[in-house]
C-alpha cells in the first residue's frame, strides 16, 4: 500500500500542474506502433485509425473526413487540423489561411511517413507544436495506400535489413499509385483529386517516401515539383528559397544532413554527377507544378535503422510546417500569381511555345555531395571492384542534375475540341478537375490537326501499359464541330495541365497512356497515317 501511494503522489502533483497549463495528457492509445514496439514494427491500418481516434477524443481542432473507401473496404481517414476548428472548405477559404497537405505511405512498404505524420499530428494537437495551427490549416493522410500497407511481409523492403520486421507492398493491387497522376486509373488518385486537390486546394503537397538506392550520406533527400510545362515560379520558390531554408533549420536544430534527391553509380567513384529521377507529372509531386501549386518529395534513407528514418521524416515534416507557418502567405501569393498568368498563355496571338518532352540538366551550382566512401580494389581476375566503407565523406564540385529543359515544344492553343464519341476523354479530363464544355451549336474554327505516322512503344511496362510515343506533324486547317462535341477552354488556371494531357507528342499525356491506341490501329490498318482526334483551336471564324 505504502509503495503505490508513493507513486501516486508525484503522479497527482504532475496531473494538477499539467491541468493548470490546460494541456491534456497523452494517453497510451496515442502512442504509435513504431514507438511502442521499440521501432521493430510499423502500424497496420487499424492501428493508425486507433491512434487517430484516440487523438480526436479530447480535441475539437481535428475534423475527420474519408479520403476513399479502398477496394478491400478500408475507410481511409483524411484529417483536417485547424484552430479555430473548421469542417468545410468554405470555412478554410474564409479563414484566408494557406492549406498544407501531407500524405504518407503512398508506397505501402515505405512506412516512415505514416508513423512520422501521426507523431507530428500529436505534437501539434497536444505537444510543443501547437503554434503551427495559428496561421495555417493542415491536412494529413497518414496512410494513403491503405491496402498496400496491410499486405505486410518480411523483406518487402530488402535494403532495410528487417527494420521494421514487416512492411507492406509498394503497390495497391498491382498499381504504383505514384505513376498514376495522369492516367488516373485507381480509386486512390481519383480520391486525391476530388477530395483533396479540388475540395481543399492545398498550396503545398508533401509526399513522404523512403528511397532504397544510393548510399549517399543524408538522413533524408528531397525534390520540388519539377518545372516542366508549368509556371516555373512555384517550383523555383520551392527549390531555391523554401527547401534550402528548411535544410539549414534541420541542420541547426537537429544536426541532421538533408539534401537534394538523386543517385550515382558507385563504379564511377568518386562521383562527378548526382542525377534525380523523372520530371513527368504521373508523379504526384510533379503534377502539382502543372496546377500552379507547390510540392515536396521526401525520401528517408532506407539504410538507416527505422527509428532514425522516423525521426528524420518527423523533423522534416515539422520544419516544413515551421516554414509554412512563417511564409504561408508568401507561398499563397506566388501560387495565385501563377494562377493569374497561366490563363493568358494559350490566348497569345503568336502562340506560346511550351515543352512537351524534357531532358535532365544540371543546376548552375555544383554540389558538395555527402556519400559513404567507396574503396577501389583489384579482384583475383585483375578487375577493379569497389567496397563501401562506413565513413561518410564530402565530395566537392558534383554536378547536380536536378532540373529539366524542354527538348520538344508545341504551341498552346486557345482551346481544344474533340468529337462527341470521345466521352471517355471528357470524363478523364473531368477527373483531373478540368472544365469540359459541350458545344450547344456548330462552330467553325481554324487551328492545328495532328497527323500520326507512327506509334512507337516504350520498351518497359508500367501499371500494365506499354506507353505510346507518337510521331507525326501538325497541319493548319479549318474545321467544323457540331452540337454535342467537347470543348476544353484554356483560359483558366489548369491550362498547363490540359496542355500536358492533350498534346499528341507529350511524354506523359493521354496519348502516351494508350487512350487513342485502338483508334490509331484501326485507322492505320488501311492507311499510312491516322488523325489525332483532339483539335487545337487558334481562331474562331
Ligand atoms: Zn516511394
Amino acid at each position: 500500500m505504502k509503495l503505490s501511494l508513493a507513486f501516486l503522489v508525484p503522479a497527482l502533483f504532475f496531473s494538477s500542474a499539467r491541468a493548470a497549463e490546460n494541456q491534456p495528457f497523452l494517453s497510451e492509445a496515442m502512442i504509435t506502433m513504431a514507438e511502442r514496439s521499440n521501432y521493430e514494427m510499423t502500424s497496420t491500418f487499424a492501428q493508425v485509425v486507433n491512434v487517430v481516434e484516440a487523438m480526436q477524443q479530447s480535441t475539437h481542432r481535428m475534423h475527420r473526413e474519408t479520403l476513399l473507401v479502398t477496394a478491400e473496404g478500408r475507410d481511409v481517414p483524411l484529417l483536417v487540423l485547424a484552430d479555430p476548428p473548421i469542417t468545410t472548405p468554405s470555412q478554410a477559404r474564409a479563414s484566408g489561411k494557406p492549406v498544407i497537405y501531407i500524405q504518407g505511405n503512398i508506397h505501402g512498404g515505405e512506412v516512415e511517413g505514416k508513423e512520422a505524420a501521426l507523431i507530428a499530428m500529436r505534437d501539434i494537437l497536444y505537444g510543443d507544436k501547437q503554434h503551427l495551427l495559428e496561421k495555417q490549416i493542415l491536412i494529413f493522410v497518414p496512410v494513403y495506400n491503405a491496402d498496400g500497407n496491410d499486405a505486410m511481409s518480411e523483406n518487402s523492403r530488402p535494403s532495410q535489413e528487417l527494420s521494421p520486421a514487416r512492411t507492406g507492398t509498394r503497390t495497391a493491387h498491382g498499381y504504383d499509385l505514384n505513376r498514376d497522376g495522369m492516367a488516373v486509373e485507381t480509386p486512390e488518385t481519383r480520391a486525391l483529386y476530388q477530395n483533396v486537390l479540388q475540395r481543399w486546394d492545398p498550396d503545398l503537397l508533401v509526399d513522404l517516401h523512403t528511397t532504397n538506392g544510393t548510399w549517399h550520406g543524408y538522413s533524408l533527400t528531397y525534390a520540388p515539383a519539377y518545372a516542366t510545362a508549368g509556371d516555373a515560379a512555384t517550383s523555383d520558390y520551392t527549390s531555391q528559397i523554401m527547401l534550402p531554408a528548411i535544410r539549414d533549420a534541420v541542420k541547426a536544430k537537429f544536426n541532421l544532413d538533408i539534401g537534394w534527391y538523386g543517385g550515382f553509380d558507385y563504379r564511377d567513384w568518386p562521383p562527378t554527377e548526382l542525377r534525380t529521377y523523372h520530371h513527368a507529372p504521373r508523379y504526384l509531386t510533379n503534377n502539382m507544378g502543372l496546377r500552379n501549386r507547390m510540392a515536396i518529395l521526401s525520401e528517408t534513407f532506407a539504410h538507416d535503422r527505422f527509428y532514425k528514418r522516423v525521426h528524420a521524416a518527423n523533423v522534416f515534416i515539422e520544419e516544413i510546417l515551421e516554414y509554412t507557418h512563417i511564409h504561408g502567405d508568401e507561398m499563397r501569393r506566388i501560387n495565385r500569381e501563377a494562377d493569374a498568368r497561366v490563363p493568358f498563355r494559350g490566348q497569345q496571338a503568336s502562340g506560346f511555345q511550351n515543352g512537351v518532352q524534357f531532358e535532365m540538366v544540371p543546376l548552375e551550382e555544383p554540389l558538395n555531395l555527402l556519400s559513404y566512401k567507396y574503396i577501389p580494389y583489384t579482384n583475383d581476375n585483375g578487375e577493379t571492384e569497389f567496397v563501401r566503407s562506413s565513413e561518410i565523406v564530402e565530395i566537392a564540385g558534383v554536378l547536380n542534375y536536378n532540373r529539366f529543359e524542354a527538348t520538344t515544344t508545341a504551341r498552346m492553343p486557345q482551346a481544344y475540341v474533340f468529337p462527341v464519341e470521345f466521352a471517355g476523354i471528357a470524363e478523364k479530363l473531368r477527373q483531373h478537375g478540368i472544365t469540359v464544355e459541350t458545344l450547344e451549336e456548330e462552330i467553325r474554327v481554324t487551328g492545328e490537326v495532328y497527323r500520326v505516322f507512327e506509334v512507337a512503344k516504350q520498351s518497359f511496362e508500367q501499371n500494365g501499359h506499354r506507353n505510346s510515343l507518337l510521331r507525326g506533324r501538325f497541319d493548319e486547317v479549318e474545321r467544323l464541330f457540331g452540337a454535342g462535341d467537347y470543348y476544353v477552354p484554356m483560359d483558366n488556371r489548369l491550362a498547363n495541365l490540359i496542355f500536358y494531357l492533350l498534346e499528341p507528342e507529350s511524354d506523359d499525356g493521354l496519348a502516351y497512356w494508350n487512350f487513342f491506341d485502338e483508334l490509331f490501329a484501326s485507322e492505320m490498318f488501311e492507311d499510312t497515317s491516322a488523325i489525332y482526334p483532339v483539335f487545337k483551336i487558334f481562331a474562331h471564324k
